[in-house]
């Protein structure tokens, strides 16, 4: 692995947690829930970017799912409010 790898991968796995955060104080923060995070390709094809899909697990197993049509990294708390 070079550097610049190491960098980007840090950066992705620090910006995954970041989301993850936002959707659980969005959530409240007590709620018992899995968070996922992953960034994903698109697959509309007018949206020129990647996208990030959040998966929500409560305790009973019900799942939520959402996209959010932009990089992990501009992924804001507005974003997240929209969504859920
Ligand atoms: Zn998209």
């Amino acid at each position: 692995m070079t550097n610049t790898n190491a960098v980007e991968t840090a950066k992705t796995l620090w910006h995954k947690q970041r989301v993850k955060r936002l959707v659980r104080s969005r959530l409240g923060q007590g709620t018992p829930c899995l968070v996922f995070v992953c960034e994903t390709v698109c697959t509309d094809r007018d949206c020129p970017g990647p996208a990030i899909e959040v998966r929500v697990v409560d305790l009973g197993l019900r799942e939520r799912r959402f996209s959010i049509h932009k990089p992990l990294s501009g992924v804001a708390a507005a974003d997240i409010t929209a969504a859920l």
